[in-house]
């Protein structure tokens, strides 16, 4: 398929045949017909599918044709989640739209009201923006969505977590009743559909899951780690590989992001760190350097990294793994992106057992376990309720011998029910390539 067949105008395709896309991508093959036609839309597909452009074509298609509505509110509005990603957002309307007079901008909290106050003063075609903002904006009548012809909600499901379902209400309550609404979600639950059920007209629903989703070219891997001091050592083990190109390392908290990019930093890596206690102008600037090759190593909390997109990105390293498994997904999903290669790997100590078994659950598969020689875990990971399948007593490793064994039982010992820890499971051996066998560079904290 091409982006002519999907009757795209020349502007547009102009754009796109300027940033290199060839063909469409499979969300984007099936959402942008059905948006085109002004179809209420779901769209469930994770990032680095190409979902941006499912949204951001067709709303820019919309724009080609003048509006005969008056006033200067926006035509098309799009409801994010974090700064990061509403940028993301903006950044690719400028691109896939620089062929075109479209009058864009972005209403973000954090940033100084005055220059969206002039931006709204003036007829503006294209708004992109975080939720409180926008409530904001419209309590002080700076923003009329009256003109409003397409709201767009992406990651719709991490605003819901992010306690945003009543301001979106708000906002869409204030826009015109036979608007086009499009939302993009990763997740469908209760709350997602009843949110989906009060904001759009006999949606239709795209969904891009199993074989397309695994578009995305990532390599998962879990290592299982003793204690902090452990993954700090499997840490730099990890960045000492030429491999590696640029990496986020989540973890748990802004301190602790904070204490490992400096720490890294004072060892000589081009580190920084990335969270929501940071201003907005220092975010952006981190991400800028990222994106410029001047920052390899981004030490990130979930909210600030969601939505990132630098590409190039080799590698994640969850040096925490995430509470939600939602996370995990999303986390893994900056490297991987648009038909290039990356790996996710992933730190587990046994406090963290209960969140690798919700990821497990969720992604339906079973991270594979990775030892490196000389950084092996002192002891297997104990699971209680694991797997895909959520079974109990599954295999944990044992470093001794190198294989795995029933709640630590003897692996391959009689009279387990099979397939049970009865038989072995080959952990991949990483045999290390030079570098020091302790991996003793220094701490990272
Ligand atoms: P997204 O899922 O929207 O965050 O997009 C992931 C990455 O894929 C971004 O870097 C886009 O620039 C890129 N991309 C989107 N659509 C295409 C396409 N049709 N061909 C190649 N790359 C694409």
């Amino acid at each position: 398929m091409s982006f002519e067949s999907l009757n795209l105008s020349a502007p547009i395709l102009k754009a796109l045949s300027a940033c290199g896309y060839t063909a469409p991508t499979p969300i984007q093959a099936q959402s942008i017909p059905l948006a085109l036609e002004g179809k209420d839309l779901i769209g469930s597909a994770q990032t680095g599918t190409g979902k941006t452009a499912s949204f951001v074509l067709p709303a820019l298609q919309r724009l080609l044709v003048p509006s005969e509505a008056r006033g200067k509110g926006p035509r098309v509005l799009v409801l994010t989640p974090t700064r990061e990603l509403a940028t993301q957002v903006t950044d690719a309307v400028r691109n896939y739209g620089k062929f075109m007079r479209v009058r864009s901008g972005h209403i973000l909290g954090g940033m100084p009201y005055r220059d969206q106050m002039d931006l709204l003063s003036r007829p503006v075609d294209f708004i992109v923006g975080t939720p409180g903002r926008l409530i904001d904006h419209l309590e002080r009548r700076s923003l009329n969505l009256s003109r409003l012809e397409l709201l767009i909600l992406d990651e719709a499901d991490r605003m819901l977590d992010m306690g945003f379902s009543e301001d979106i209400d708000r906002i869409a309550a204030a826009c015109p009743e036979n608007r086009q609404t499009l939302l993009f979600t990763a997740t469908m639950d209760d709350a997602m559909a009843k949110i989906a059920a009060r904001l759009l007209t006999d949606p239709v629903r795209v969904a891009i899951e199993g074989k397309q989703a695994e578009k995305l070219h990532i390599e998962e891997r879990l290592h299982v780690t003793d204690d902090m001091r452990h993954k700090n050592r499997l840490l730099q083990h990890l960045i000492s590989d030429v491999n590696l190109t640029k990496a986020i390392i989540f973890s748990a908290t802004k301190k602790d992001a904070d204490q490992i990019a400096s720490e890294l930093y004072s060892q000589g890596h081009a580190a920084a760190a990335l969270h929501g206690d940071m201003s907005q102008g220092a975010r952006n600037r981190t991400i800028y350097n990222m994106r410029r090759g001047k920052v390899r190593l981004l030490v990130a909390t979930d909210v600030a990294a969601r939505g990132l997109d630098v590409s190039g990105i080799s590698h994640v390293i969850n040096f925490d793994l995430p509470k939600f498994a939602e996370d995990y997904v999303h986390r893994i999903g900056r490297t991987g992106r648009a038909g290039a290669t990356g790996v996710a790997i992933s730190f587990c100590s046994m406090n963290e057992v209960a969140y690798l078994d919700r990821i497990e659950r969720y992604t339906g598969k079973s991270l594979e376990q990775h030892v490196i020689p000389g950084l092996e875990p002192s002891r297997p990971l104990r699971r209680v309720n694991s797997g895909p399948g959520g079974k109990k007593g599954r295999p944990s490793f044992d470093p001794r011998k190198k294989s795995f064994g029933a709640k630590g039982g003897r692996p391959g010992a009689p009279g387990g029910k099979p397939g049970f820890g009865r038989r072995e499971q080959q952990v991949v051996v990483e045999y290390r390539r030079g570098g020091r066998r302790d991996g003793s560079a220094g701490s990272a904290r």
